[in-house]
C-alpha cells in the first residue's frame, strides 16, 4: 500500500482513545442518534481521549446546510463538546466528507492499483434483472459479479461508449475466510464473506458510499474505537474486509441496542417526537434528556439515578452498556425532566421559562420571571407548561359570579383588608416579607375568630381567582406589591 496516500494515517500510536460521532446531515438530531453522540462523548471524556465531529454529507441529494447547523446546535444545547470538527478544526481535517473527496479518490486508486476493486459497467436495468431473477428464484440478491474479471478490450468498449461506472469491491479477494470481530458491547460476531457480495465504494458520480467513506475516514483520522446503533453491524463487517485490503488494522468497534418504542417497534415519528429540537421545543431540559438517555443503555450498578453530565464522565464504563434493546418510555423522561426542573436554581429556571412565556405572548419585560419561576417550579413537568402555570401572574386576575359572591362577605372582605393595608404599608415585597405579612395577618385573624380556610382561601380567591394554586407567600411574591395591592383594592373597592 502507498504510504503517500494524502491524509495517511498518523503513525504516532496514541493510547487514548480517539472516537468519533458521524452524522449525516438529512434530518434533525434524532434521540436514537443522541445516544450515539452521549456515548462517544462519554467515552472520551471517561478514558482522556478525544471526541470528533465528522459530517458525513456525501449523500448531496439529501444532506443540507441547515441540517448540518441544526445538529450541531443540538449537540452544544446538551453540552456534547467536540475537540475536532467541522466549525473547529483539527489535526486530521477537513471534517466535512464532501471536502475529502480528493483522498478517497486516491484511496480508491490504490485499491484499483492493487487489484481489489474494479470498474463495474452494469446499467441500474442489468442491476434490476439481476435482482428480480434472483428474487424469484428465492436466491439472495447480491451483485453477481460481471464486471469483476473483464477483459482490456471490454473496458475499452465500455469507456469509448462512455458508459456511466462505479468502483466496486472486490470482496473475496481479501477476504476468503469468515470475518470475526469482538464487539464491545455484543461479544463475537462472525460473517461469511460469501453472503456479501461485490459492494460499490464509488459512486458514477464520484462519490465515495458511506462504507468506503468512513473506512478512509477513520483510517485517517486515526479513530481507534468506532461505537454506534447496531443497524451498522453488517457495515461493520464490510468496513472491516476494506480494512483487510487496506492492510490496516480495523478499529475496535461496539454496536449499541436500539432503542424501540413501547409497542417494541424501532422509535419512530408514530411514537411522537424524535428529534432533539423537538424535545427542546416541548420544554426539556437537556440534562434530563441526557440523564434518561445514559440509563436507556447504562447503569452504573447502584441505585443511584440521578447523573449529570459530569458524574457521567466520571463514571461511564462501556462493559456496562447494556447488549439488549432499550423501551423509550415518555413517561420516565417526564419524571427525570421534572426532578431536573426542580433542581434549577430560580434564576436558571426564570432564563429557561422566558422564551415559552414571551412565545405564548406575553410581554416578558413587565414581569419578575425569578419570583413566577419560583412560584410554578414544583408544578412544572416540562418548560412548555409554565405560561399556563403562570398565567395567573401574567393576566389581570378575573372572577366568575360564584368567587365573586364568595368574595362579597363581611368576613372574605376583612380578610383582604387586612392583608391589602400590610402590602400597602410594605416596601418592596420578597419571599420572607410576604411569609411574615401573611403571618401577622392570620395573627390578626385569629383574634378576631376568623382562622385556616377562612384566611386562606379568600385571599387566594382574591389573587388569583383560582381555588388552588401554589403557596400564598409565592403568589404574592409573584404577582409584586404593585399587582397585589391593585388588586385587593379593587375588591375592596367593590369593583
Ligand atoms: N453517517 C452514518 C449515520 O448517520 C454514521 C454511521 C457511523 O457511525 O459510521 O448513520
Amino acid at each position: 500500500m502507498n504510504e503517500k496516500l494524502t491524509g495517511g494515517p498518523a503513525e504516532k500510536k496514541e493510547s487514548a482513545p480517539r472516537v468519533r460521532f458521524a452524522p449525516s446531515p438529512t434530518g434533525h438530531l434524532h434521540i436514537g442518534t443522541a445516544r450515539t453522540a452521549l456515548f462517544n462523548w462519554l467515552f472520551a471524556r471517561r478514558y482522556g481521549g478525544r471526541f470528533i465531529l465528522r459530517v458525513e454529507d456525501t449523500d448531496r441529494a439529501r444532506s443540507t446546510k441547515a441540517f448540518e447547523d441544526s445538529i450541531i446546535e443540538s449537540l452544544q444545547w446538551l453540552g456534547l463538546n467536540w475537540d475536532e470538527g467541522p466549525d473547529i478544526g483539527g489535526e486530521f481535517g477537513p471534517y466535512r466528507q464532501s471536502e475529502r473527496l480528493k483522498i478517497y479518490k486516491e484511496y480508491a486508486e490504490q485499491l484499483l492499483k492493487d487489484g481489489v476493486a474494479y470498474y463495474c459497467y452494469c446499467s441500474q436495468r442489468e442491476l434490476e434483472n439481476e435482482r428480480k431473477r434472483a428474487l424469484d428464484e428465492g436466491r439472495m440478491s447480491m451483485y453477481g459479479g460481471r464486471c469483476r474479471n473483464l477483459t482490456v478490450a471490454e473496458r475499452r468498449l465500455h469507456e469509448l461508449a462512455d458508459n456511466p461506472k462505479v468502483i466496486r469491491f472486490n470482496v473475496q479477494k481479501h477476504n476468503s475466510s469468515k470475518i470475526k470481530y469482538n464487539d464491545l458491547i455484543k461479544g463475537e460476531i462472525s460473517i461469511s464473506p460469501e453472503v456479501v457480495g461485490d459492494f460499490i465504494i464509488m459512486k458514477a458520480d464520484s462519490m465515495p458510499t458511506y462504507n468506503f467513506a468512513a473506512v478512509v475516514d477513520d483510517l485517517t483520522m486515526s479513530i481507534t474505537h468506532v461505537l454506534r446503533g447496531d443497524d451498522h453491524i453488517t457495515n461493520s463487517v464490510r468496513q472491516i474486509m476494506l480494512y483487510n485490503a487496506l492492510r490496516k488494522p480495523a478499529p475496535t468497534y461496539g454496536h449499541f441496542s436500539m432503542i424501540l418504542g413501547s409497542d417494541k417497534a424501532k422509535l419512530s415519528k408514530r411514537h411522537g417526537a424524535t428529534s432533539i429540537t423537538e424535545y427542546r421545543d416541548r420544554g426539556y431540559l437537556p440534562e434530563a434528556i441526557i440523564n434518561y438517555l445514559s440509563l436507556l443503555s447504562w447503569s452504573a450498578g447502584t441505585e443511584k439515578e440521578i447523573f449529570s453530565l459530569k458524574e457521567l464522565a466520571e463514571e461511564f464504563s462501556i462493559e456496562r452498556v447494556s447488549k439488549s434493546p432499550a423501551i423509550f418510555d415518555q413517561g420516565k423522561l417526564d419524571w427525570f425532566n421534572g426532578r431536573w426542573l426542580r433542581e434549577l436554581p430560580a434564576a436558571v429556571l426564570a432564563e429557561r421559562i422566558t422564551p415559552f412565556i414571551a412565545v405564548a405572548g406575553y410581554n416578558v419585560e413587565e414581569f419578575d420571571m425569578e419570583a413566577i419561576a419560583m412560584a410554578i417550579q414544583s408544578n412544572l413537568t416540562t418548560l412548555a407548561e409554565a405560561p399556563a402555570y403562570a398565567r395567573i401572574f401574567l393576566e389581570e386576575v378575573k372572577y366568575t359570579p360564584e368567587v365573586s359572591e364568595e368574595l362579597d362577605t363581611d368576613k372574605a372582605k376583612e380578610v383582604i383588608r387586612e392583608i391589602w393595608e400590610r402590602l400597602e404599608a410594605a416596601e418592596e415585597i420578597d419571599i420572607d416579607s410576604a411569609k411574615t405579612i401573611l403571618k401577622e395577618t392570620v395573627a390578626v385573624m385569629k383574634t378576631k375568630g376568623i382562622k385556616g380556610r377562612d384566611i386562606y382561601h379568600p385571599l387566594r380567591l382574591a389573587l388569583t381567582g383560582e381555588t388552588s394554586g401554589p403557596e400564598l407567600f409565592f403568589v404574592i411574591n409573584a404577582l409584586g406589591r404593585r399587582r397585589a395591592v391593585a388588586c385587593l383594592r379593587r375588591l375592596l373597592d367593590g369593583n
